[in-house]
């Protein structure tokens, strides 16, 4: 895999070389500046360098700081970069827990080997993010705040100097940990009448952010750059998230940075659906919140009703923006929501397709309850109210 060499050392998170900060921040509040700034970050990072010649080194955990990097460094001028997005969460019975974090260790791999970057034993990477939390998890997710989180943002770069174009022989991966404004809570807060969902604007032909043989499958600083001008309008528009649309027939593939999903009434068989877009031709992030969505629907949802909810059949197939269209003139859409880590499970209230607006809310006007429903499982999980091995639990010491 990747352009690791076989003699070279693999990533081993089982030392670590430690300098603590003597300069403790303070911790943001709920909703403050800093907390919605997005970039105000705890006290601590890891660090891990990689050398084609000697492969990874020792990870170093360290005072949050600017990184140095040569100007003529690869990722600046041929974007060898790729991410990830995880969340810690503090349970209500006090435990710091991460949410299948091995997922986001094997979908790093697969981004890092798409942008020629080093890859690395996949099960590493949630040691190194509990080494982090480990130190500064107690302090900035005080047990005082259950039901909350704190955004992991572990990132590889080509940091060594190549302006001559190759395959980079030095990287670095960090990983920094940043208070993030709980959206759902503040809406709910801050708004009078709560709103019903999602705005999303449906991509122009123009404007395409995926393509079969690209890379739209991995985590790519490379997906961004080129799509934000788009999300700028939309937003100046009055709308949440691009839609992204891909070919002749429209397809629906996912929202902004999230997958998209909607379920309805099948219009040949009156089934009820739960549709979303397809991995097999790459077009789409394989989110890991998307995974777990269909899991759990499949496990709880698809045989027996729960509560008023009907069962529902999931299908992961290929959808247009014409086919939604049609339900919603046919009066079959039941509900619709997109699901993602930084976003969590949110309903879409509507999309604008060049000049139609279609409601994707059930007939009454209501959202039917299953992203309510499905959150609220993932949340039993994610907070420790339902043991489960989808969540790997953080050695931590309470200060
Ligand atoms: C990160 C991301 C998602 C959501 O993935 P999760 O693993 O659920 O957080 C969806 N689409 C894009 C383009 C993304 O970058």
């Amino acid at each position: 895999m990747g352009s690791i060499a076989q003699n070279v050392a693999e990533l081993d998170a089982s030392t670590f070389n430690i300098t603590r900060s003597t300069n403790l921040r303070d911790v943001p509040l709920p909703g403050s500046p800093e907390e919605l700034s997005h970039s105000y970050c705890t006290d601590h990072m890891v660090t891990v360098r990689w050398t084609a010649a000697n492969g990874w080194e020792t990870p170093e955990v360290k005072p949050y700081q600017n990184l140095s990097i040569p100007p003529t460094a690869s990722c600046l001028h041929y974007a060898t970069e790729c991410f990830e997005g995880m969340k810690v969460y503090r349970g209500y019975d006090g435990k710091l827990r991460l949410f299948r974090p091995d997922l986001n260790g094997e979908r790093l791999n697969s981004s890092a080997q798409r942008s020629s970057l080093p890859s690395f034993k996949y099960d590493e990477l949630k040691k190194l993010v509990g080494k982090l939390m480990q130190i500064d998890g107690s302090r900035w997710l005080p047990k005082e705040r259950p039901g909350s989180f704190l955004y992991i943002r572990p990132t590889m770069i080509g940091n060594g100097a190549h302006l001559g174009v190759q395959v980079p022989k030095e990287a670095l991966l960090f990983i920094i940990a940043v208070p993030w404004p709980d959206f759902i809570k503040m809406k709910k807060e801050g708004q009078k009448e709560p709103s019903k969902g999602l705005r999303l604007y449906a991509s122009n032909p123009e404007t395409i952010r995926a393509w079969p043989g690209g890379f739209g499958y991995a985590k790519l600083g490379a997906n961004y750059g080129p799509s934000l001008q788009a999300h700028g309008q939309a937003q100046a528009l009055g709308f949440d998230q691009i839609l992204w649309l891909f070919g002749e027939d429209r397809q629906v593939t996912e929202a902004g940075a999230s997958n998209f999903f909607i379920i309805w009434h099948n219009a040949d068989t009156g089934k009820l659906e739960l549709v979303t877009a397809p991995l097999e031709n790459q077009l789409i992030l394989p989110g890991i919140t998307r995974r777990s969505v269909l899991d759990l629907v499949s496990e709880k949802l698809s045989k027996q009703a729960v509560g008023p909810l009907e069962p529902l059949q999931v299908v992961e197939r290929t959808l247009t923006i014409g086919e939604i269209e049609k339900a919603a003139a046919e009066g079959r859409i039941v509900e619709s929501f997109v699901s993602g880590t930084a976003y969590f499970i949110t309903p879409v209230a509507m999309i604008r397709n060049i000049d139609t607006d279609i409601s994707t809310l059930g007939p009454n006007g209501e959202a039917a309850g299953y992203a309510a429903q499905i959150k609220s499982w993932l949340e039993a999980i994610m907070y420790g109210k339902e043991e489960h091995d989808w969540a790997y639990t953080v050695e931590h010491e309470e200060k």
